[in-house]
């Protein structure tokens, strides 16, 4: 049986009718990753050893499991093993999930490539030749190759979506504060946020209803109701109201997907939706407002990295030569390349004229965005501005921020949005859409993305071939 062609429901219930073991289950996933891991890397450990329902599941490896490595895929952790596990895990290994391992990353989740891993890059399983996005490649990879049913990704500024729009599969993020941050190791904790690959949309709802909810392990989770996954599907469609943006915001997006975006559009029109152009001319300075803010709440997260607290120690003579030749060789140029720009951001007389003013736009964003949400139910706009790129190919810096010009306002505001993949362009490779909504409407938003994902019919068909 492939698994990788069934929903995690489905699994779970030929289980239950005792018509599956969990062992089946597991050695699919097993036979996949053997197959498909020398190849891809999309693992920094494995676990070989099946504990529990045979539904195999990836974990970002910045989000702790109990006596396993947490690295980040830095020197500075390399040797660092997680004494608690995370909230999102807990709630999953506590209904039965099997961890298969922990997946690839930039770097404390700092890239959008899976390039800059001390481990070395995870590659697209589509094309060797190149990335998977990311930070959460290794993700993205596992779940599009077949290696596990779905993973746990984390968020900051478009980490799932822009490796799941790569990959063909699905990418979720919550609202801000809907899954616990407790367990995901900090980057800029304004706008972390676990979220879900998967294959379909229902997987990501599965999952979802799951892993959310209130943690008072962490206070920025929200006390609202988590919609039960029985609630969120079947009923009959029912229409709906969309925004999407202008040249203004399209215009950052290659020609061919742009093209394909006019379908997705009519679409969208076709299963009940009527869609609206609202010009977003404030996203023009999205990506600089991000890069200010994350950069400066990076700075202050990863000062614990001091070679007393955490992972790994160079030697020295005295303390302040132990600090320096901890982090100048524990961390790689980006993830300096944040510290030093956050700093340089928050510091006296040039706070106002960097960070206020990031603040400020941010403040501006959302109520922006409170106004779009009080005219229609959704706006739908691409994810990536383009197919995936090829390893070594994003050289500067400036380039690699400039992939997350559709995804990071979503951060910004904390809303919740959801990339589906939409088909395979010229060269053969997916490319996903995305659709975002109002704050904590993940039901709405899940609803509108499988009717879509049902009118596109990507699902399930184009996943890679058994192994
Ligand atoms: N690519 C973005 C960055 O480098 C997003 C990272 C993320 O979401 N973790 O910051």
């Amino acid at each position: 049986m492939n698994f990788s062609l069934l929903e995690i429901e489905e699994i779970l219930k030929l289980q239950e009718e005792g018509r599956v073991k969990p062992q089946e289950v597991w050695d699919f996933f097993q036979r996949r990753i053997q197959h498909w891991e020398p190849r891809v890397n999309a693992f920094i450990t494995l676990v070989k050893d099946l504990k529990g329902n045979g539904v195999a599941v990836g974990v970002k490896d910045n989000i702790t499991v109990k006596g396993l490595p947490t690295t980040c895929a830095s020197k500075i952790l390399r040797n660092y093993i997680a004494p608690y596990s995370a909230t999102a895990w807990d709630r999953l290994e506590a209904r039965g999930f099997s961890l298969a391992g922990k997946t690839n990353l930039d770097e404390f989740a700092m890239g959008s490539s899976t390039e800059k891993s001390c481990f070395g890059p995870t590659r697209n399983p589509w094309d060797l030749e190149r990335t998977p996005g990311g930070s959460s490649g290794g993700s993205a990879a596992a779940v599009a190759a077949g290696m596990v049913k779905f993973a746990l990704g984390s968020d900051t500024g478009g980490s799932v979506r822009q490796p799941a729009s790569f990959c063909g599969v699905v990418g979720f993020k919550p609202t801000y504060g809907r899954i616990s941050r407790f367990g995901l190791v900090a980057f800029a904790s304004s706008l972390d946020q676990i979220g879900i690959i998967s294959n379909n949309v229902q997987d990501a709802a599965y999952v979802f209803s799951i892993i959310a909810g209130e943690d008072p392990r962490d206070s920025t989770t929200s006390s609202r109701p988590v919609p039960k996954f029985q609630d969120m599907f079947g009923g009959e469609g029912g229409s709906f109201t969309f925004a999407y943006p202008g040249e203004e915001v399209l215009g950052r997006a290659e020609e061919e997907v742009r093209r394909e975006f006019v379908e997705f559009i009519k679409l969208a029109e076709k299963i009940g939706g009527r869609g609206k152009e609202i010009p977003m001319t404030l996203l023009e300075y999205a990506i600089e407002a991000y890069y200010i803010v994350t950069n400066a709440e990076a700075s202050s997260n990863l000062a614990r990295y001091d070679g007393v607290r955490y992972g790994t120690r160079q030697e020295a003579e005295t303390l302040l030569e132990m600090y320096l030749r901890t982090r100048t060789s524990g961390f790689d140029d980006e993830v300096k390349r944040r510290i030093l720009t956050g700093g340089f951001v928050l510091s006296r007389g040039f706070y106002d004229d960097y960070y206020g003013k990031a603040v400020a736009y941010r403040k501006r964003l959302a109520s922006f965005m409170e106004e779009l949400f009080s005219e229609v139910d959704f706006l739908l706009l691409p994810t990536t501005p383009h197919v995936a790129f090829k390893i070594g190919e994003r050289q500067d810096p400036i380039e690699m921020y400039m992939e997350d010009f559709f995804t990071v306002f979503v951060n910004l505001a904390g809303l919740p949005a959801i990339s589906i993949p939409w088909k395979l362009l010229g060269k053969g490779l997916p490319i996903g859409f995305q659709i975002v909504s109002r704050w904590y409407n993940e039901i709405g938003m899940f609803h509108i993305a499988e009717r879509l994902e049902r009118a596109i019919d990507f699902k399930n068909k184009l996943i890679l071939k058994e192994v």
